[in-house]
């Protein structure tokens, strides 16, 4: 049993994660400035008010809370917001980190998994991405991930974190109990506004681009349940007592989807039509990515099991059903 420290809490991967914690036998301590993350979503273990890039902020929380790790799940996620907006994606997403990894050496805090992302890859026309993957970010939102990556490298090595980054992307689905759930304002993640497009709580889901050289010539992404990520994250905690381990490691399913494909089994599970149109691409999206997990099921154990359309479109149905957060 340990107290863990969550960045980020409050949003959709840290709150699944702070619940998989509790059933793992841990105490969650959520630290979030609820801007895109929700008081709502910390069912699990307390939570801190608190903005990363306040130094003392974090600093004072590392101190109080004591914890065995950090996971960091904090930032801005959206790729077209990031190429509209690099500076806030800047500020936001390496800055707050560098003030985490200050702070958890001031206060010795040793073991870290940072939430990184395959987009800091680009377009590697449809090669599978594994752990030897280039580094070539496509957009802002990749490139701030990328540089966090590399400044914790050099952390790793001259002030000995106990570092593990996992690599992935389109999460999908929600707690199949449907406590926590998926909730972004706004929404701008595929099977949720297909969701929203069913239910008519929107107009037609734009399907952005439909001339990739692709399958069917929509983009083609890994999608990965949201309880499958965040186990490996409660795994990553006693693999980082290990002595022998590796910086990072790719989840995915090795299984990329096309968004008609997305459509077709949400039209599948739902029973429902899923009113759309064809839209102009958006720009910084790659064709394709796709995301093995070769290593880490060697290093882990770690296997996508939740991760079928079935079950990550059903438990997504099901959590649209509530009325999501409210504050
Ligand atoms: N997408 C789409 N229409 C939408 C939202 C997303 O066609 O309204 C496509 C998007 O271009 C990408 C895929 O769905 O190919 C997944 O996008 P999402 O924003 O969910 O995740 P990302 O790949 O940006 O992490």
């Amino acid at each position: 049993m340990a107290r863990i420290l969550v960045t980020g809490g409050g949003g959709y991967i840290g709150s699944h994660a702070c619940k998989a914690l509790v059933a793992a036998g841990h105490e969650p301590v959520t630290f979030d400035n609820f801007h895109t993350g929700w008081h709502d979503a910390v069912q699990f273990g307390p939570k801190i008010a608190g903005d990363l890039r306040d130094s003392k902020a974090i600093e004072a929380a590392l101190s109080d809370v004591k914890p065995e790790a950090v996971l960091h799940f904090a930032a801005l996620i959206e790729v077209g917001a990031s190429v509209r907006d690099p500076a806030g994606y800047w500020d936001n997403n390496f800055r707050s980190a560098k003030a985490l990894f200050d702070a958890m050496v001031a206060t010795d805090t040793r073991k870290l998994v940072f939430s990184s992302t395959c987009a800091v890859n680009g377009d590697l026309d449809g090669v599978e991405i594994d752990e030897t993957s280039p580094l070539n970010p496509m957009s802002p939102y990749g490139a701030t991930k990328a540089a966090v990556e590399m400044m914790l490298a050099g952390y790793v090595k001259a002030y000995g974190l106990r570092a593990l980054t996992f690599r992935y992307f389109n999460v999908a689905g929600a707690d199949p109990a449907a406590q926590v759930g998926e909730h972004h304002q706004p929404e701008t993640h595929l099977i949720p506004l297909v969701i929203q497009a069913i239910r008519g709580s929107r107009s037609a889901l734009k399907v952005f681009g439909d001339d990739y050289p692709t399958r069917d010539g929509t983009c083609v992404r890994d999608y990965v349940h949201v309880l499958d990520l965040v186990n490996a994250h409660v795994a990553a905690i006693d693999y980082l007592d290990r002595d022998t381990r590796v910086p990072l490691l790719c989840l995915g399913t090795g299984r990329g989807m096309t968004v008609r494909e997305i459509i077709e089994a949400a039209e599948a599970v739902t029973g429902e039509k899923v009113p759309h149109d064809i839209a102009p691409r958006r720009p910084g999206d790659p064709a394709s990515l796709v995301c093995g997990s070769h290593l880490a099921r060697a290093e882990l154990g770690w296997a996508p099991v939740h991760s079928t359309p079935e079950q990550m479109i059903g438990d997504a149905w099901r959590w649209h059903q509530r009325a999501g957060y409210t504050t």
